[in-house]
């Protein structure tokens, strides 16, 4: 308990160097500091999730030619980090010394705070105006619906409804919910930042990713549409040989995971 104090203490009178300094589950989560900074201040990350757009809007004109006409069209966006900039949620969770902490992902997502990336509201704005309709298949939880859609209503994405919101349903594997919209609508185009927002054959089948996506090289920037995310995703899974690994020893596993020479 005395431990505990001295550490809440600490947090709320050190510096964050400090911080770091006497708590190396800080120091490892530190680690995340370029990836938010980059994404939060570059003009890259702007410019190609700009370029994953205008890709996207160039595909889904060429989509629409040969579209089924007997259904109805959509995309499938993910939101977070596709079409939500979640950012501020990790650049607080540093400032803590954490890289992630679930109560302050839920305390995130309830203030409905989350801006865009860029490009999305235009290209999903643009696909209405073709009557291409937009399915939101996101991770969040059920806890998080409200206000997940009330962010996207509050920004005037399209389709911001029930009908077209669909969150996690006790298996964060998309697939079930891909092949629900896929059996009523032409899905035209998918986007994403993680690569198991397009299929399960990048991380969920045990195969080598690289591999696959070398061999699905002719669908991105073309049928997926990928987004920037340096922060966070599942390829982390790939760096980290042990599902329970704590912060300090994830750190590890990323500098032996590094390629040197
Ligand atoms: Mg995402």
């Amino acid at each position: 308990m005395t431990k505990f104090f001295f550490q809440v203490a600490l947090t709320f009178l050190l510096p964050l160097d400090l911080i770091a300094q006497t708590n190396p589950a800080a120091q490892a989560a530190k680690d995340y500091t370029i990836a938010v900074a980059w994404q939060q201040h570059s003009g890259e990350y702007r410019a190609l999730s700009f370029q994953a757009y205008n890709f996207a809007k160039l595909s889904l004109q060429e989509r629409l030619k040969g579209a089924d006409a007997s259904k109805p069209n959509c995309v499938v966006v993910d939101i977070d980090e596709t079409v939500l900039d979640n950012s501020p949620f990790q650049g607080h969770e540093i400032q803590k010394g954490l890289s992630y902490a679930a109560k302050d992902w839920s305390e995130w997502t309830a203030k409905a705070a989350a801006d865009t990336v860029p490009g999305a509201l235009g290209f999903l704005k643009y696909a209405q105006t073709q009557n291409v309709e937009t399915f939101y298949i996101t991770n969040r939880d059920q806890a998080d619906y409200k206000a997940t859609l009330s962010n996207l209503q509050r920004l005037g994405f399209p389709y911001a409804d029930d009908a077209h919101l669909v969150v996690k349903q006790g298996t964060s594997d998309k697939e079930p919910r891909r092949q629900q919209v896929l059996g009523k609508y032409n899905v035209l185009l998918l986007c994403g930042d993680n690569l198991s927002d397009f299929s399960n054959v990048f991380y969920r089948e045990g195969k080598n990713t690289k591999e696959e996506v070398d061999k699905a090289q002719q669908e991105f920037g073309n049928h997926f549409i990928v987004l920037p995310n340096p922060m966070y995703g599942d390829w982390e899974k790939l760096l980290y040989k042990g599902e329970h690994l704590n912060e300090t020893q994830r750190a590890q596993q990323r500098i032996e995971g590094l390629k040197s020479y």
